[in-house]
């Protein structure tokens, strides 16, 4: 007996031990299957127009625009919920990822420019924010980063590896060359020389932290194609992800079709075979054969050169594109070789900003405006959600969604926790998409783009959208539900018109204020911030300008009176040298000589000064701006060299 029930102990154990084994297996199947902490991807596409995905496309496309024809990326659109209404925060790239990966827009942070394309900038999106994937990192996710980063290149603060990513394979840059020999000769050769190529399109990819070997996708045999090489790497990463218990994170930031506009000359010569008839819809369209840049030519040679070089862009765009279908279609299939897994994987597409039309090829169709316009062709994008476990599929959603929610929702359907103290611009939009509610109700979203000394700016609420371009222009009122493309301004006839406005500039008001201090962190292209024009007009106050974007008083700065009563400058205009009277010796001074373009043309810094002689004599006669630092208080004033 009695060893007869410790045989029944023994099989109880084990009972209890196999139920136990049991459950947690079916635990684990059931988050690999049920919709709680699905695998995300976020699928980034660079500048795609508006309509050169099917899913976007209505009976209404006009034919010689070039239809693209996307039988992947349509499969699973359809198979998800189609975002209509879908915006980035900024109409270009970089800013674009930062608001995505922060949350936040990024005039916030002063991120609202491009990084400079040096790979040795030490600027980057400050340590201090959290992106979403330290979250998703934080709460067991296997995350990696594959392609474009566009972020900040600096070891041990702004690489992927450094903001949640336990992978990456890609580049830093804002772009990359779609062939690796048409760059790596070159930067091999010129390594550890007195000319180091510094170019972010012409370093090598990258894998975690270090250069790639150079035999690896460029040799005798392979001239490998960038966006499938990206590819390879997404599915070794998924395969690779799937074999851990927790779910997985992949941000795949395609540059296709970004320029440089590159593609294998096999599948240009295939995409002009299945598609017998674009290329000459294309070429008699009167989108190009009436465009701007075609009809300013008067020369008939000339105007026919421009015409085809529009028609060649447009269908190696249009071959980019039909690759990084066939790519995303690639990820599918490996997707679906375990339905489970599939279907608990949730699958957000859409692109940074919009698509760059005529010479980058894109088309944005119905929409008005490009890359970089505060019109919906610069920030309304193509985007879906799919989810199988628990979206339908054939849906649309028609209210505003943006690239600012994903942080919130991700974080939730992730079951991370927010960060302390973050602020976010985004809402969690998933529940309220899937039941077809406004997610942001009373909450408008912005765009603001400063081309020249002045914000263009976009505010848009339910229906209403309102405008202002130019140093002198007014806001217009369009009703973006029923005219996409921004055709008919209503402020005349629209009998609330003035209302609508005023509460829109309103918000805009509460919402700037928070940040209107915050100035650039960087400029594009502007050489360690020496270059860019906007350097100058946002350091002589010319920029923000938002008290005139936003016809508030309430935005102004009078940044030039910090320190105004405090000191002054003598003579002026000067001659070979000019005094700086501060009021009291300062204990650290810095002084930057800023040519009307920006360069800046002399640096000079002291200690313990209160009259600091400055010697212009090296400086052409000319207008300047003078910009001054004394113990963190900041001025400028113009300083004339006669
Ligand atoms: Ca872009």
């Amino acid at each position: 007996m009695k060893l007869k029930n410790n045989c029944n102990k023994d099989h109880t154990k084990k009972y209890i031990l196999l139920t136990l084994v049991l459950s947690l297996f079916s635990i684990f199947v059931e988050a690999q299957t049920n919709g709680a902490r699905p695998n995300i991807i976020v699928i980034l596409a660079d500048d795609l127009g508006y309509a050169d995905v099917g899913f976007n496309r209505t009976a209404a496309f006009p034919e010689d625009l070039g239809i693209i024809n996307t039988p992947n990326i349509d499969a699973l659109a359809k198979g998800g919920i189609i975002c209509k209404n879908a915006h980035v925060a900024h109409p270009f790239c970089g800013p674009s990822r930062a608001a995505l990966l922060t949350g936040m827009y990024p005039h916030r942070i002063g991120a609202q420019y491009n990084l400079p394309n040096d790979i040795n900038t030490p600027l980057g999106i400050p340590t201090t924010e959290i992106f979403f994937s330290n979250l998703l990192q934080d709460a067991n996710y296997t995350t990696g980063a594959i392609g474009k980063w566009h972020l900040g290149f600096t070891e041990g603060s702004y690489q992927p590896l450094d903001r949640g990513f336990d992978f990456f394979f890609g580049f830093l840059g804002g772009g990359k060359n779609y062939f690796e020999y048409d760059y790596e000769d070159n930067f091999y050769k010129r390594l550890g020389g007195s000319n180091p190529v510094t170019n972010e399109y012409q370093d090598p990819l990258q894998r975690n932290r270090n250069y790639i070997d150079r035999t690896e996708f460029s040799n005798a045999v392979n001239d490998d194609y960038l966006t499938d090489v990206l590819t390879d790497e997404a599915i070794g990463f998924i395969n690779n992800a799937t074999t851990k218990s927790d779910p997985f994170f992949l941000y795949l930031a395609y540059n296709a079709p970004h320029t440089p506009l590159e593609a294998p000359e096999a599948e240009i010569a295939k995409f002009k075979l299945d598609n017998p008839n674009f290329e000459n819809l294309v070429r008699n369209s009167a989108y190009i054969t009436q465009s701007t840049q075609v009809t300013k030519i008067t020369n008939a040679a000339a105007r026919a050169a421009k015409i085809e070089e529009f028609v060649q862009d447009r269908i190696t765009y249009a071959t980019m594109v039909t690759n990084m279908d066939t790519n995303i279609g690639r990820i599918v299939a490996e997707l679906k070789k375990n339905p489970s897994l599939y279907n608990n994987t949730l699958i957000v597409f859409l692109s940074d900003n919009g698509g760059y039309t005529y010479s980058k090829g894109a088309v944005n169709y119905p929409l008005d405006g490009l890359k970089g316009s505060v019109q919906e062709g610069g920030h309304r994008v193509p985007m879906f959600v799919h989810w199988p476990s628990k979206i339908a599929a054939n849906g649309t959603f028609e209210h505003q969604i943006s690239s600012l929610d994903l942080y919130p929702t991700l974080v939730n359907v992730a079951g991370a926790t927010m960060a302390v103290n973050k602020t976010i611009d985004g809402k969690d939009f998933m529940d309220k998409m899937i039941s077809g509610e406004d997610v942001r109700p009373e909450n408008p979203l912005y765009i603001m783009r400063p081309p020249n000394g002045f914000h263009n700016g976009a505010i848009i609420l339910d229906k209403w959208k309102i405008t202002k371009t130019g140093g002198n222009g007014s806001w217009r009122l369009y009703d973006i539900i029923n005219d996409p493309g921004e055709t008919t301004d209503l402020r005349k006839t629209e009998p609330n018109a003035e209302t609508i406005i005023a509460q829109m500039l309103a918000k805009a008001v509460a919402w700037v204020k928070d940040f209107q201090n915050v100035k650039p962190a960087w400029f594009d292209n502007d050489d360690g911030g020496e270059g860019h024009p906007h350097d100058a007009l946002w350091a002589d106050g010319t920029l923000p300008a938002y008290d005139k974007l936003f016809e508030s008083s309430e935005l102004s700065l009078g940044i030039d009176d910090l320190l105004k009563a405090d000191f002054s400058v003598y003579p002026n205009p000067s001659s070979d040298y000019f005094y700086l009277n501060f009021n009291q010796a300062i204990n650290r001074f810095e002084i930057e000589i800023v040519t009307t373009t920006g360069s800046v043309i002399k640096k000079e810094k002291g200690t313990n000064e209160n009259k600091p002689r400055i010697n212009v004599s090296q400086i052409p006669a000319g207008t300047y701006i003078l910009r001054i630092m004394a113990d963190d208080k900041i001025a400028v004033e113009k300083i004339i060299k006669i």
